[in-house]
C-alpha cells in the first residue's frame, strides 16, 4: 500500500458514471470514493457493481486512494459487492451502517472469506462498532488475520446543539433546498424561497422526542466504546458540528496521523 500522499480532499463518483470513473483520477482529489449505494437506483446496481471491476484495475488514479462504498448485506446487492469488489483490491471498502452483531458478524465473515484469496488494503467501518460484543468480535477478527485498526473516530456534538440543528430541518420537496426553522427559515412562510413550491418536508423521525430516544440509545449501547477504545490509544475525536469541509478535514488528518505513527 504506502500510500503517502495525505488525503485533503475526497471525490465521490456514482459507481454507474463510466465517464467519470475513467476521468477520476485528473480532478487531483486525494481519495476517489466508488460508490454503489446511495446514488445507485436498484436496477443498476448489478451493472455498476461490474463496471467497477473492470474499470478500477484499468484507470489511472494517479495515485489517489481508491475507496468503494458497497451496499449493506441486507439488500440483495451487499454479499455480491464484497465478494466482487474485495478481490480486485481498492484502497478501502467503506461498509455503511450495520444495526446488529449478527450483521456485524457477517460483514466480517464475508470480508475474512474474501481476505484469504485477495487482500483489501484496508477498511472504513461506518456507524460501526456500536456495542462492546461488536468491537470484541471485530478485534478477535483483526487479530486473526495479523491486521490493526489505524483509528477510531468520534464525531462528537453537543446533544442539544443536535437537537436543534436537526429537529428544526425542512426541505423543499420539489428542488431539495434545506431550511431550518431558526437559521434559515424561508422569507415567506411556507413558500420556498427558490422555486417558489409550497411543498415543505420535514422528515417523520427529525423530532425532538425521537431524538432524544437515539441519543439514549447511544448512551446506552455505544458510548462505552469511547472508553474501550481510548485504553487502547485508539481513539480520536473530531468536532462533528463544523461545517463540512473542515470535518472531512479533520478526519482526514486523523488518519494521516494515525498511519503515519
Ligand atoms: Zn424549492
Amino acid at each position: 500500500m504506502a500510500k503517502t500522499r495525505k488525503r485533503r480532499s475526497m471525490l465521490y463518483i456514482p459507481g454507474n458514471n463510466a465517464a467519470m470513473i475513467q476521468q477520476g483520477g485528473v480532478y487531483g482529489a486525494d481519495c476517489v470514493l466508488l460508490d454503489l449505494e446511495d446514488s445507485i437506483a436498484p436496477g443498476e446496481k448489478d451493472a455498476a457493481r461490474i463496471l467497477l471491476k473492470h474499470t478500477i484495475p484499468a484507470v489511472n488514479f494517479y495515485g489517489a486512494e481508491v475507496v468503494v462504498r458497497v451496499n449493506h448485506l441486507d439488500t440483495p446487492f451487499g454479499r455480491d459487492d464484497i465478494r466482487e469488489i474485495v478481490p480486485i483490491q481498492p484502497d478501502a471498502l467503506r461498509v455503511p451502517k450495520i444495526e446488529s452483531a449478527d450483521d456485524a458478524l457477517r460483514v466480517i465473515g464475508l470480508i475474512e472469506e474474501k481476505l484469504k484469496t485477495a487482500r483489501a488494503k484496508g477498511f472504513i467501518f461506518d456507524g460501526f462498532p456500536r456495542t462492546l460484543a461488536q468491537a470484541d468480535a471485530l478485534g478477535a477478527l483483526l487479530k486473526r488475520s495479523g491486521q490493526e485498526l489505524d483509528a477510531v473516530i468520534e464525531m462528537r456534538v453537543d446533544d442539544e446543539a443536535l437537537v436543534d440543528r436537526i429537529s428544526g430541518r425542512y426541505t423543499c420537496g420539489n428542488c431539495g433546498e434545506v431550511y431550518h426553522d431558526r437559521t434559515k427559515p424561508t422569507a415567506k412562510p411556507g413558500v420556498c424561497d427558490v422555486c417558489g413550491s409550497t411543498d415543505l418536508r420535514r422528515r417523520a423521525d427529525d423530532n425532538a422526542e425521537s431524538l432524544k430516544q437515539r441519543l439514549m440509545e447511544y448512551y446506552k449501547k455505544t458510548s462505552p466504546l469511547m472508553g474501550y477504545y481510548y485504553a487502547a490509544g485508539e481513539l480520536f475525536t473530531v468536532d462533528g458540528l463544523a461545517d463540512i469541509d473542515a470535518v472531512a478535514k479533520s478526519i482526514a488528518d486523523v488518519l494521516d496521523r494515525a498511519k503515519g505513527a
